[in-house]
């Protein structure tokens, strides 16, 4: 491998055979991407042109009324929390986090609940859950009684939040219907939701409100940006809090069909968004990928990814002390991965074993998410095709101690 900038600076390298976690980077981001960030690098332009273009890119690519480039998934959690909460009031707008006497609850089953729902309460939301872990504790059929979310619903409720997964339940249509009852938007964490290119319209076609995705993981765009679409109304709201606004009134004419300043009795101040930033690269690097992600074919990708761990799985067969299985389907839909498990009594531990790769150079990240069952595993999306020998290689002698 040619030369890094952080081999320059004498910053560790990473083998990524992990997935698309921020913590190492994410994901590469692709060249149509780069190529749109420094061609957007090269001219000013008013940001909310940009966002309005860009809205309606991402209304084609998604299916809904509009759309909107944000700073990640996590920043469009806590900007949909912020259009849910404020609506079109101004002085809620100004005020956010502070949400002393205004609706602001929001309610979520209780096993979605997960440590980036932080990006709701960010915004001032206060969030009630429902339901128990029944279902998979063996106490029961349901995590979450449908009935369990609309007796939840009150007036200060101001949206259903949603963890989309696969295996999340209850299905999201029968939320939807439930909330579309109450009067009460329903929004989806989709981050990590794709591939399938289809899962970029198949929430809203579920009748989604607003839906978040990473731009920085499978739509392999700039790390920090990320997607928000959905309803009109409430992207208005969006852009109002988010874009850099205190202008002179005089002065003040942002694009009418994003901000809809025309209903405004006057300027917004600086919204909760503005410390969300999204620059102009940001959103054409992020459109650009979004374009190459939807023209990808997912069948050529996953069988790609599903070579590839193939080979590490052919690679770590037969090791004494590992077994090793493929699996896929049940976490993310649609990535193969590797399962190794370190069986009992092998000269080290699953545990050992991961720390030990992270601490080489180049650090080798595996997945760690299954080490309470003895497991690690091999995501193959981010690693290189001449990866795999070195990641076999150094499994394998971690392995033999
Ligand atoms: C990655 C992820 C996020 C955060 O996405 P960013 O684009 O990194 O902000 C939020 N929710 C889920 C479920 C995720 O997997």
């Amino acid at each position: 491998m040619s030369e890094t900038i952080y081999d320059e600076w004498g910053v560790p390298p990473v083998i990524n055979a992990t997935g698309t976690k921020t913590r190492i980077g994410g994901t590469l981001i692709r060249e149509e991407s780069l190529e749109a960030m420094n061609r957007a690098a090269e001219a000013f332009v008013r940001i909310s042109d940009l966002q309005q273009a860009a809205s309606e890119r991402i209304a084609d690519a998604t299916g809904a009324e509009a759309g909107y480039v944000t700073d990640g998934a996590s920043s469009a959690l806590t900007l949909a929390a912020a259009a849910c909460i404020a609506g079109d009031d101004l002085g809620t707008m100004a005020r956010l986090p502070d949400t002393e006497g205004v609706a602001d609850e929001i309610v979520m089953p209780r096993s979605h609940r997960n440590g980036y729902d932080h990006a709701l309460r960010l915004a001032g939301a206060e969030i009630t859950d429902v339901g128990g872990s029944d279902y998979d504790l063996g106490t029961g059929s349901e995590n979450t009684e449908l009935w369990e979310i609309a007796d939840a619903i009150g007036e200060d409720t101001v949206a259903v939040a949603y963890m989309a997964k696969p295996f999340t339940r209850p299905p999201l249509p029968e939320v939807v219907d439930l909330a579309n009852e109450e009067g009460v938007p329903v929004i989806v964490d989709a981050a990590a939701e794709l591939p399938p290119t289809r899962n970029l319209s198949r929430f809203i076609e579920e009748g989604a409100d607003l839906v978040a995705f990473s731009g920085g993981k499978a739509i392999r765009g700039p790390q920090s940006s990320g997607i928000l679409a959905g309803r009109g109304d409430l992207i208005r709201s969006v852009a109002r809090q988010h874009l850099d606004m205190h202008a002179a009134g005089p002065a003040y004419d942002p694009p009418e069909e994003l901000v809809g300043a025309d209903d405004l009795p006057g300027v917004p101040r600086q919204g909760i968004g503005r410390s969300m930033k999204v620059g102009k690269e940001e959103i054409a690097g992020l459109i650009a990928a979004l374009e190459a992600f939807q023209a990808e074919d997912d069948e050529a990708v996953l069988g790609e990814w599903h070579d590839r761990a193939q080979r590490v799985a052919d690679g770590l067969a037969g090791i004494a002390g590992l077994s090793v299985e493929l699996a896929g389907g049940e976490k993310t839909e649609a990535v193969t991965t590797v399962v190794a498990t370190v069986e009992e009594g092998a000269p080290t531990t699953a545990a050992d074993v991961v720390a030990g790769l992270r601490g080489e150079n180049p650090r080798i990240f595996v997945g760690a998410d299954d080490l309470h069952d003895g497991g690690f595993t091999v995501n193959p999306r981010c690693l290189a095709d001449d990866e795999v020998e070195t990641v076999v290689d150094r499994i394998v002698a971690r392995l033999e101690g």
